[in-house]
């Protein structure tokens, strides 16, 4: 009995596939599950690339090729296998090599375990939280493992080691029987992927294995390691639908090098058709170089795009889609197609790439206002690359379009407008944005800046019987992250007023001078012209070229959406999002993040931008009031008693979840904040025009960053490299409750201030650089850091006079 539950729940485990998703380059936190049919054959059409994927799919168990083992172990990294005692059966060859493999410790003594040791602190600590153990040790019965051929040829040089290692044909049938399904319908999952390596076995991503474990202690879970993606190890199991992320990093033989994707993509031309329901029919050109000899192209397209048909160099290729159940498919985040050009590609030479692809990526909010979903590529791409972009949009003609870069045309042809768009210089994703629109538009020092508007509110914002806001907004910017479904729509036009022309002019002449400022500061912009777009909801957006703002930062700040706002918020939508959305052209656009774990820095110094340009305006109080309202908010509690700040750290980026609002935008201002603090004002800026210059077009990391402000602190500092403070506040966790006692004594001129300043509620290595704020009167104030610890530390303090007050300077660091 108890034996028939586990195999059940077991059974749970491996139908949880998500391999479509996981070789993307963008991370996803949480992969949708997809329920698998095993039934494949009516999704097949003619082709080598379908042949394949539906003979990996139907590869089942071989009786014939079972084996009693003993001391098997399959290393990959970090993680390793030892199939201890037991049994191993092999799947049919697809090619010349078995693609699955199962795994059943069901003798007298069998026995396997698996061991998987993360390298990173943090990465420890969430493991721990889901299994309650920093590393992973864990004995399993059975496993079920899919990979190509490298694997198997391993597993079968372990086999061939120990002489006691045999056939067991009896075995064999009796696995075959009860686990083909089950092997069945991972391989199915995986099938694309799985024929990637088998299409094209390129020699520095080799060694993919997905495991499903039925574990003694943990129950299912997964184990994949994939050398397609930035980070190769992955292990998490399935909870309610969903996969949940245990940990997940770069494994040891990548971390030595950056990560490249197959190859680079460059001068995208795209052709896009709107039909009347704005679903859209495009053409994307792009050049493609690979690195390597490939045999297929694997790009990324939001699941709201179906490819419909490929040519490489014009040359018809075949198109593997993704595998996708039924009932699937409005999320809009990405997923992977493989393009299998007729003829192999060489190494670096580039190859003209074109692609049909259709969908509905367009949302409608009501009012004619729309939205282009964020989550998902409307375009193909692979990664997070630099590329120049030309795009054409054929549209009904009484709608308006912008997009990214310099607009070449805009004529109307019969029912339809015919917009033509060109970036001068590559970007990293070209957006674009459409609705009814009234435009204000000024130049200023050389930059067009063009704010459109919507003619009419959408559903959502428009004055309602009842004078009350719906959902206070949030004080931070989600980032459109959230699912179009929370958009709200309309029931029946309503005819709010729209934003008027003097607005428009404000709202552009607003942003002109933010650009401004962050120009004198940070350097100049690379393109000289900047659409500024509304979207229905309360986000914005900042894409090379084009800002899109929620619609409430359009309204007169004595609007009642507005103004029935509580203060920081008010301060969000009038002060904050624009100032915040603009400073991505520089941070986000002009330089970029390396991996989802560096998007903090990008978040971080936008919002930080926007603050000092904040603070260039109404002081610095202003700047306190909104750093107070981020810190209060990191305090909040869970349904677990935890501060949302405990989560994790900022570089776990999208993975902190419900917490990623607060850690992201709220505690990387701080960090910017205290950053600043410890450089000091000058150096500072310095540091943020180096970071302009230096990161051009390139991707930057925390650690290229860490190594950067180092270099503008000042002489002799505690911390030359930043070592401790990026540890705590960047990689750690942890806000300290800090006091002070004090005493001092002196006479004119000879005056000591004595004390001790004293640290709690975080870690022992934890130590706070705390700034001491020494008033001297008329106005005069000095600041002395302390390095506080575990225990109190003393200080003392030599002084020309008495001073007036001596405290520990709250506005500049991070506290309970
Ligand atoms: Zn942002």
């Amino acid at each position: 009995m108890r034996k028939g539950k586990a195999h059940e729940r077991f059974v749970c485990g491996l139908l949880a596939g998500f391999g479509h998703v996981l070789f993307s380059q963008e991370y996803t936190v949480r992969v949708r599950t997809v329920f698998l049919l095993l039934s494949f054959s009516a999704l097949l059409r003619a082709g080598s690339g379908q042949g394949l994927v539906a003979q990996v799919a139907a590869a089942k168990l071989d009786p014939t090729e079972c084996y009693r083992i003993r001391e098997v172990n399959l290393v990959r990294d970090e993680a390793q296998f030892f199939f201890t005692d037991g049994y191993l059966i092999f799947s049919k060859p697809v090619g010349d090599t078995p693609v699955a493999a199962f795994f059943s410790a069901d003798v007298e003594g069998g026995e396997a375990e698996l061991l998987l040791l993360p390298p990173l602190r943090n990465e420890r600590r969430l493991l721990s939280a889901h299994t309650g153990a920093p590393n992973l040790e864990e004995h399993f019965s059975q496993a079920a493992l899919v990979f190509t051929a490298d694997t198997y040829r391993e597993l079968k040089a372990e086999i061939a080691r120990n002489p006691f290692n045999k056939k067991s044909l009896e075995m064999g049938a009796l696995l075959a029987d009860r686990w083909s399904a089950l092997i069945g319908s991972m391989e199915t999952s995986f099938g694309l992927r799985l024929s990637i390596d088998l299409l094209s076995p390129v020699a520095n991503r080799k060694g993919f294995v997905s495991a499903t474990i039925a574990g003694n202690k943990l129950g299912p879970f997964n184990l994949v390691f994939d050398p397609r993606i930035p980070e190769q190890m992955l292990v998490g199991n399935t909870a309610e639908g969903l996969f949940e992320v245990w940990s997940s990093f770069t494994s040891k033989s990548f971390r030595a090098h950056a990560f490249t994707p197959e190859f680079t993509v460059r001068d995208y031309r795209i052709d896009t058709v709107m039909d009347a329901d704005l679903s859209m029919r495009c053409t994307t050109r792009v050049t493609v170089k690979p690195f390597l000899a490939e045999a297929v192209l694997p790009f990324e397209i939001s699941e709201n795009m179906r490819v419909t048909g490929a040519t490489v160099n014009g040359e018809a290729a075949e198109v593997l889609l993704p595998h996708r159940a039924p009932g699937l498919g409005s999320a809009g985040i990405n997923e992977v197609f493989v393009i299998i050009p007729a003829t192999p590609l060489r190494a670096a030479e580039p190859v003209e790439v074109v692609i049909q692809h259709e969908g509905k990526v367009i949302q409608d909010a009501g009012n004619r206002v729309f939205s282009v979903g964020s989550r998902g590529s409307w375009y193909p791409n692979r990664g997070r690359q630099f590329a120049r972009f030309d795009m054409t949009f054929r549209l009904p003609k009484d709608l308006d379009l912008v997009a990214a870069g310099d607009q070449k045309e805009d004529r109307v042809d019969g029912a339809n407008r015919i917009s033509h768009w060109v970036t001068s210089v590559p970007i990293r994703l070209a957006g674009f944005n459409l609705g009814v629109y009234d435009r204000a538009r000024i130049t200023q020092n050389g930059l067009t800046i063009e704010v459109c508007a919507n003619r009419l509110l959408e559903a959502g914002l428009a004055p309602r019987a009842q004078d009350q806001v719906v959902n206070l907004p949030p004080l931070l910017p989600s980032l459109g992250r959230r699912s179009p479904s929370e958009i709200p729509t309309l029931a029946e036009p309503v005819h709010a007023p729209a934003a008027p022309k003097t607005r428009l002019q404000a709202l552009a002449k607003e942003i002109g001078d933010a650009v401004d400022f962050y120009t004198a500061h940070f350097g100049p912009l690379q393109l000289n012209r900047l659409e500024v777009t509304p979207v229905p909801g309360r986000f914005g957006q900042g894409f090379p070229g084009m800002i899109y703002l929620s619609t409430l930062t359009y309204l007169e700040p004595g609007e009642r959406a507005i103004s029935g706002l509580g203060g920081t918020q008010k301060v969000f939508f009038s002060d904050l999002l624009h100032a915040h959305e603009s400073a991505h052209q520089w941070w986000g656009n002009i330089v970029t993040a390396s991996a989802y774990h560096d998007d903090w820095l990008m978040e971080a110094l936008a919002n930080y931008s926007a603050l000092l340009y904040l603070e260039k305006r109404r002081g610095a109080r202003a700047v306190d009031a909104v750093l107070e309202d981020y810190r209060l908010k990191l305090l909040e509690k869970n349904e677990n008693g935890d501060t949302l700040e405990s989560a994790g750290p900022v570089i776990q980026g999208t993975r902190l979840q419900d917490a990623w609002i607060p850690v992201v935008y709220g505690k990387g201002t701080w960090i910017v904040h205290m950053l600043r603090k410890q450089m000091g004002d000058a150096a500072f800026f310095q540091m943020l025009i180096a970071l302009r210059k230096e990161w051009e077009n390139k991707a930057v990391g925390t650690e290229d960053f860490r190594l950067l402000c180092a270099r503008f602190l000042p002489a002799r500092s505690s911390d030359p490299k930043l070592e401790s403070f990026f540890d705590q506040w960047v990689y750690g966790t942890g806000m300290p409750t800090l006091k002070i006692t004090l005493s001092a004594k002196g006479a004119p001129g000879h005056w000591r201030v004595t004390g001790t300043v004293s640290q709690s509620e975080t870690g022992e290595e934890f130590s706070a650089e705390v700034p001491i704020e020494i008033q001297m009167g008329k106005g005069r104030t000095m600041t002395k850091m302390v390095t506080a610890g575990a225990e109190p530390t003393p200080f003392d303090f030599a002084l020309p006079a008495q001073p007036s007050k001596v405290s520990i300077d709250f506005r500049n660091i991070l506290h309970r």
